[in-house]
């Protein structure tokens, strides 16, 4: 339903753009904190971040929703972002 973009006002400006968007898990992760497998999906993290927009006054959002996960074994959550950029991060060093 509320998927699509749409303009509304947001706080000081009379209209800005929000964009849904969803990050999700590119296969079933394992715990970022113990390795374990054992993990369920435990829905979604909203958040809102601000786009860089060409017209200060028309800025531009991004209504970020973050798949995660919780681990069986030892109970930790963790979002996609965290399972995604820890090993891109280690390739680049
Ligand atoms: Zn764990």
């Amino acid at each position: 339903m509320d998927e699509m973009p749409h303009v509304e006002p947001y706080k000081k400006f009379d209209r800005a753009l929000f964009v849904p968007a969803k990050l999700k898990f590119p296969q079933r992760p394992t715990c970022i904190f113990c390795g374990s497998k054992a993990v369920e999906y435990h829905g979604y993290t909203p958040s809102t971040l601000k786009h860089i927009a060409a017209d200060p006054s028309f800025p531009v959002f991004i209504e970020l929703k973050k798949h995660r996960a919780k681990c069986l074994t030892c109970g930790h959550c963790f979002q996609a972002e965290d399972a995604d950029l820890a090993p891109k991060y280690a390739q680049k060093n």
